[in-house]
């Protein structure tokens, strides 16, 4: 038996960066009894926006393929903006090349969709309970 780990990220702030409304459904009920704050764009224009504008985000969960901007220049941008920001990448399963390239773009970390809710939070926890 493995009893699901329960997280407390209350006060923390998670935007997420996704273009699909499925997707997007799936991480908010992961997170849904962690306490966190869930932001929501999506494309990469708002996101670097939201970046620039909110200075209480914790952590960001940048998809990769998004309209116009990519993934990739969104996290470039926003890693220009905010050193120390983690970026999560949300990575095409089968696009091996993607994890690659989301690190060179400023990205502290991948997940390969599809996301599996023990491997989101387990990720999630490194960056948001480092104190
Ligand atoms: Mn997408």
């Amino acid at each position: 038996m493995t009893a699901v780990q329960q997280h407390d990220w209350s006060g923390k702030t998670i935007l997420i960066v996704e273009d699909n409304e499925n997707n997007y459904d799936l991480l908010k009920t992961y997170l849904k009894n962690s306490g966190a704050k869930v932001l929501w764009v999506q494309d990469g224009d708002e996101a670097v926006e939201m970046c620039r504008d909110h200075q209480n985000i914790d952590l960001v969960l940048m998809d990769i393929q998004l309209p116009s901007v990519s993934g990739f220049d969104a996290t470039r941008q926003i890693r220009s903006l905010k050193k120390d920001l983690p970026i999560i990448a949300q990575t095409a399963f089968a696009m091996v090349g993607d994890r690659e390239k989301s690190l060179a773009a400023g990205c502290d970390d991948y997940i390969a969709k599809p996301i599996r809710r023990q491997t989101f939070l387990s990720k999630l926890a490194r960056y948001l309970e480092t104190e």
